[in-house]
């Protein structure tokens, strides 16, 4: 049995799991408004004509969500698409050892500033072999095929870059897998010692064990990939569909019988789906892990589109490049987007009258306490 928000089901099935002080307050605020998504508890905005009234509920806009994530994604494509120059791209992406997974598990807040250390590695490499600022976006991720733990970075890189004196656009870069490996490696080791050194990393090992193990993988060949450089179209449609997407898309998980889910996973080595059963507890808990910090923004920019470079330099690389500017492409908005998918204008009354807004209704601080007695009640 597939439901239209198996995701919200579960979440809401297992309230009794997770809906407590043990978890973490992010995971708790996420969950809980995905299963309110779309509805009173979260607020909604009043529309009203002279006859009628109606209210159009806030969504919880969290990539769990399956259709807030699936829209943040199309929003994501859509602007990229108008703001970057029309020049090939090429997709990095840079993992980490397993060996590390447990200290960024028990170091969540570490994660934050990855990104930013593999943007600053192919950066540096860039500006050491050719003398050049790239366009950098990065996404990071923290779950596998299997929705294993598994934080890596997925790189979107310009395939050429910006020298600046005299002014000009290198058309391009070959990006040497070695090469950025070693810088790569380089910088998380870097990081990881010196956090390590000023006592700000949690961990069971002790120093010993601690160097052992940086000096163990600081000796071994990390994996990296790097794609061909495609079009800018190419890689945001692909790649990007890919990176962005909601951690659970709809059709990989079904629910089976009251008490388990049974999920479609990429098994990464074989390249094949996987079947996977998992109690509704179990799966919750494996959501949980991937939830991100309110600060967690899930894409990040870098190169000539942080934002200080960007402002002296990215008019200039236009003209360099013969190319025009685009403006970020309005977001279409819920009703045209209703009129859009189905057909029917969502501000007409029954008389066919626009009903226009009126106000906003607040989140009820009762809702939540409401949502959970209506849950008991049902158990
Ligand atoms: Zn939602």
């Amino acid at each position: 049995m597939i439901g239209e928000h198996p995701i919200k089901q579960l979440l809401s099935d297992t309230q009794a799991h997770w809906d407590h002080d043990g978890t973490p307050a992010h995971i708790r605020d996420t969950f809980w408004k995905i299963i309110n998504c779309g509805t009173g508890a979260l607020g909604a905005e009043v529309y009203a004509s002279e006859l009628e009234s109606k209210l159009v509920f806030h969504t919880c806009k969290s990539r769990f969500c399956t259709s807030c994530g699936q829209r943040a994604t199309e929003a994501w494509q859509q602007d990229l698409e108008a703001v970057l120059p029309d020049i090939p791209y090429v997709g990095i992406t840079l993992t980490l050892p397993m060996e590390f997974r447990i200290i960024l598990q028990q170091n969540r807040h570490i994660l934050h500033g990855i990104p930013a250390m593999g943007a600053e590695a192919v950066q540096q490499w860039a500006w050491a072999r050719y003398g050049v600022r790239l366009i950098i976006s990065v996404v990071q991720q923290t779950f596998g095929g299997r929705l294993n733990f598994a934080p890596h970075l997925h790189i979107m890189v310009s395939a050429g870059g910006l020298r600046e004196s005299p002014a000009r656009w290198i058309h391009r870069i070959q990006y040497d897998r070695r090469e950025l490996m070693l810088a790569w490696r380089y910088a998380v080791g870097a990081f990881l010692s010196e956090a390590f050194k000023k006592g700000v990393l949690k961990s069971d090992l002790s120093s010993k064990e601690f160097l052992d193990l940086l000096g163990a993988q600081h000796r071994r060949e990390w994996n990296i990939f790097i794609s061909r450089p495609g079009s800018k179209a190419y890689r945001l449609k692909h790649d990007g569909r890919y990176i962005r997407r909601p951690p659970v898309a709809q059709h990989r998980l079904a629910r089976v019988g009251i008490d388990r889910v049974e999920y479609l996973a990429k098994d990464t080595r074989n390249k094949r789906p996987v079947l996977v059963q998992y109690k509704n507890e179990e799966f919750v808990d494996i959501l949980a892990q991937h939830v991100p910090h309110r600060y967690g923004h899930a894409m990040r920019y870098f190169g000539l589109l942080a934002p200080r470079c960007k402002a002296r330099l990215w008019g200039v690389l236009f003209v360099l490049l013969n190319q025009q500017q685009r403006p970020h492409p309005l977001r279409l908005p819920w009703r045209w987007l209703r009129i859009k998918t189905f057909g029917i204008d969502p501000l007409l009354d029954s008389q066919g009258q626009l009903m226009h807004w009126s106000g906003r209704q607040e989140p009820s601080s009762a809702s939540r306490a409401a949502v959970r007695k209506q849950n008991e009640e049902l158990t």
